[in-house]
């Protein structure tokens, strides 16, 4: 992503998850709030001194927190298991088991 494309970005009014944001804001508030406070400070940098850096930086720890909620919400479901099947395997063997594959 080269300047001119991050600074459009910069002005427009979408957020790269596709949320509504102010133009001149980077993210839209519920991303930005997601980010570490230095990374916040990191993006009121400007264009060309650091700002690409820092909006790199800021979607990478964005990419990664979208990950791993998707893989929480994946793996916090708990399957509901027959009565007959829960009374022999005690819940916590089979889900060792399923971790282990
Ligand atoms: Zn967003």
């Amino acid at each position: 992503m080269n300047e001119e494309t991050l600074g459009l970005e910069l002005r427009g009014a979408g957020c790269r998850c596709g949320s509504a944001k102010k133009p001149g804001e980077t993210f839209c508030q519920s991303c930005y709030y997601r980010l570490p406070p230095a990374m916040r400070r990191a993006l009121y940098r400007r264009v060309g001194s650091g700002y690409e850096e820092s909006y790199r930086a800021a979607a990478e720890f964005l990419d990664l927190e979208n990950a791993r909620f998707a893989r929480d919400l994946g793996t916090s479901k708990t399957p509901s298991l027959p009565a007959a099947d829960s009374s022999t395997v005690s819940p916590v063997d089979k889900r060792a088991k399923r971790g282990a594959s």
